[in-house]
């Protein structure tokens, strides 16, 4: 074959860059542009006579392509099994393994390849067998240089149609499979309505979010989908043709579910909240009218869960989220509305401000879950006391707030506030414990009481807090005098730092008499505060206060400094040797280095510890016990004594007294107070079972509150050995008590007979 005959094949010395830039065929197309990257394209040659196996290579690889060179049948059988090649120049005769072998394997194999058949074997039946063996193409032997490259680049050609094809095939299954994908996996429902507001297309977040199944709705009217209430906004949304920017957006109504939710039977149709979005969708987006307006398209999402936290957010913002009760801003919502309503008709109401006696003991001692038990019970209580269009609120804490919108006269809240007392005067019983709680009730009346929402409230808490200082469990009308005594809380406790920096407070002392000898064994001091503008008050006045803001410290270190000066001077000048009861709060005890505090004091005032007792209150000791205790021990330890005051009206039971280290009990004033001539049995059966308790732990008793002989001579019978109250001397001023101390004025009262002899 002549090599010199074919197109850039002039000179052996040709460079392989000019020959490219000199062939036209092998890589470029008629219009000049690359038809088949020739790097990428792989070429099979297969001869069984090597000089003419070189010639097509050279020819081959001259024009650019990459070849690999078979030396008869088995070398192609071998590099067929090995690689891939694009195509294949086969010659048909080969001995041994033929090119028609070569084929025939190809074939069995499923070869993806195109073979053109380079051979002198022309005969028809030679070449038809090759072609139907599955040949692309056939050259006939010799081969016309130009010929066989373009019968290669036509195979090439195809190879990369198909090839093409196949990537495009794939490409657009693959993109179909994604916007499947991305459609149904959508967190919103997708639809497509068509322009008679039919169902043509749902996603599959249909069944997860509505709980119906597509064949229910496709081809169905969405009204069939849509709560009644909402078909109106539906019709609004779902006719949308507008498209971008200015279709619907987020219009908010319910559909229709078929999905159990809370509290629901399964069979129920329910209601879902949910946000729309809508635009019209057109065959010609530029042409946008009746013609070719096609549908409706738009995603729903399901926003039940924002809903409902908006419904809690809304109900936490107006209500107490224990009781469900309105709270305060609620409260105050509803006064600000019966004032103006008050004005115009000429009506009066009342404002009640209530607060729980005891609750706070309960707290303490039985824990939170328990107080929060008892003040749902208490709410309850309290709603059935009222009338419709009565609005009871949480003030917060164990404060209640009553709005009376419409009462006549006095008397009606008289009424009102009497069922109240009435109805928390009976015990609640929770989880097994009888709890006492008793309430006292301030009332402010429009519009003699003020004519503001405020003025109101605060004149009722005044009241309430008139009311709980003389005595509580009761109600009080607000009255102007009122308000010159604390006009606010905060003016009280700003009056309470004052008071203590000018030493406006005093320390008084009851006598406790022993009631063998009838001597005084002891004093307890008791605060007073000596106000520059109210006179004298007495604890109740302040102590709640300066607990709430934690004043209380201060006063008790204060008093007990005072007390403890008091008592040394009588010691040192000769006067009695009688031992000191101080009071001593649940804040100070739990105070960290309370301990080393009261020592302390008691050194700076050259006392002795065995000299003091130290009066805690029995709710007190509840609190914090594993606190409590070591620190009591202590102090027991430096031979100071411990007494639980107000002994019987907290929860204690014999099994945390017992790890207590204490040596009195005081038996409270209340049972005292119950002992009557007449019946005996009242409070006194309780004194009867502490007077048991005392003898079981080996307890020392005090009665508090004595005021008359009957109360004596019980306490005395059941072997209470010592007392104190009125009926000996009420707290005094230090040159008072100190006067009695030197008298010892009591022997002649004391009662040696038993009140069995009496009755
Ligand atoms: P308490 O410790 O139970 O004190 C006894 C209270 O009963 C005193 O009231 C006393 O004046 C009163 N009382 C005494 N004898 C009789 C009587 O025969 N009949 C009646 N009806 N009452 C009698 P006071 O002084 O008003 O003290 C009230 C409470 O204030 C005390 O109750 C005590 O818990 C507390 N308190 C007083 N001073 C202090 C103090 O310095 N620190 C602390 N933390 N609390 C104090
Ligand atoms: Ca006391
Ligand atoms: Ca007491």
């Amino acid at each position: 074959m002549n090599y010199a005959d074919q197109p850039g094949w002039q000179s052996e010395t040709m460079t392989i860059a000019s020959l490219e830039s000199s062939a036209p065929g092998p890589t470029e197309g008629a219009a000049g542009r690359r038809v088949i990257p020739a790097d990428d394209v792989r070429i099979l040659l297969v001869d069984d006579k090597k000089d003419l196996l070189e010639s097509l290579y050279q020819l081959v690889t001259l024009h650019g392509y990459q070849a690999t060179r078979a030396l008869g049948g088995q070398a192609a059988l071998d590099a067929l099994a090995a690689d891939a090649y694009d195509v294949v120049l086969l010659d048909l005769i080969m001995p041994g393994v033929s090119g028609h072998d070569v084929l025939d394997f190809i074939a069995r194999e499923q070869i993806d390849t195109k073979v053109i058949v380079v051979s002198g074997d022309a005969s028809f039946s030679g070449v038809k067998h090759a072609l139907h063996c599955g040949a692309f193409d056939f050259v006939k032997k010799p081969y016309e240089a130009a010929e066989l490259i373009a019968t290669m680049e036509t195979a090439l050609r195809q190879v990369r149609l198909e090839n093409e094809n196949q990537d495009m095939g794939a490409q657009l299954r693959a993109s179909e499979e994604l916007h499947r994908f991305i459609v149904n996996s959508s967190p919103d429902l997708v639809y497509m309505l068509d322009r008679n507001g039919c169902f043509t297309f749902l996603n599959d977040r249909l069944g997860p979010m509505l709980g119906f199944d597509k064949t229910e709705l496709l081809s169905r009217h969405y009204t069939e989908l849509v709560d009644a209430e909402y078909l109106d906004v539906a019709a609004n949304v779902f006719s949308e043709r507008r498209t971008g920017t200015r279709a619907a957006r987020n219009v908010e109504l319910k559909l229709r579910s078929s999905l159990k939710r809370m509290g629901t039977r399964f069979t129920d149709v329910q209601s879902v909240w949910v946000e729309l979005t809508a635009q019209g969708v057109y065959t010609d987006p530029r042409e946008r009218n009746r013609q070719t307006f096609v549908g409706t398209f738009g995603t729903i999402r399901d926003i039940s869960e924002r809903k409902e936290a908006q419904e809690v957010i809304n109900f936490q913002a107006y209500h107490d989220l224990l009781t469900h009760l309105p709270n305060r801003a609620l409260l105050k919502d509803r006064l600000e509305l019966a004032i103006t309503q008050g004005q115009r008709n000429k009506i009066r109401l009342a404002v009640m401000f209530l607060d729980l006696d005891r609750f706070k003991v309960v707290n303490d001692t039985l824990g939170h879950t328990m107080g929060d038990r008892l003040l749902k019970a208490v709410a309850n209580r309290l709603q059935s006391c009222l009338r419709r269009g009565d609005t009871l609120s949480r003030f917060g804490g164990d404060e209640f707030t009553l709005l009376l919108p419409e009462v006549r006269t006095r008397d009606d809240v008289v009424v009102i506030a009497g069922k109240i007392l009435d109805r928390l005067g009976s015990p609640f019983v929770i989880d097994g414990h009888e709890l006492f709680v008793g309430a006292s009730i301030g009332i402010a009346m429009y519009p003699e009481a003020g004519d503001s929402a405020e003025a109101l409230i605060q004149n009722a808490d005044i009241a309430m807090y008139h009311i709980k200082s003389r005595g509580k469990n009761g109600y009080q009308f607000f009255t102007d005098e009122m308000n010159h005594r604390f006009s606010t809380r905060l003016t009280l406790e700003r009056e309470v730092r004052n008071g203590m920096a000018r030493g406006e407070f005093e320390v008084y002392y009851q006598p406790q008499v022993c009631l063998a000898s009838g001597r005084i064994t002891g004093v307890e001091a008791l605060v007073r505060w000596r106000h520059p503008e109210r006179g004298m008050l007495g604890p109740a006045e302040f102590l709640p206060l300066a607990e709430e803001t934690g004043l209380i410290i201060q006063l008790d270190e204060y008093v007990q400094r005072q007390a403890f000066a008091d008592v040394a001077e009588w010691e040192r000048s000769g006067v009695a040797n009688v031992r000191l009861s101080v009071n001593v709060s649940a804040q100070q005890l739990e105070k960290e280095g309370f301990v080393e505090q009261i020592v302390g004091a008691m050194r700076t005032a050259g006392l002795k510890p065995h000299r003091v007792k130290l009066e805690i209150t029995e709710n007190t000791l509840m609190q914090d016990m594993e606190v409590i205790i070591p620190k009591l021990k202590q102090l027991r330890a430096l031979g100071a004594c411990v007494a639980i005051d107000d002994f019987g009206t907290g929860y204690s039971s014999l099994s945390y007294l017992r790890q207590f280290p204490i040596n009195t009990l005081k038996i409270d004033r209340s049972f005292v107070c119950d002992i009557r001539e007449e019946e005996v049995d009242g409070g006194a059966s309780i004194i009867n079972a502490i007077v048991a308790m005392a003898r079981g732990l080996k307890l020392d008793l005090i009665a508090e509150g004595v005021e008359n002989n009957t109360q004596l001579t019980y306490l005395k019978s059941q072997g209470c050995s010592e007392v104190q109250g009125y009926i000996f001397s009420e707290p005094l001023p230090a040159r008072d008590v100190c006067q009695m101390l030197r008298d010892e004025p009591f022997a002649n009262i004391v009662v040696t007979e038993p009140v069995a002899a009496a009755s």
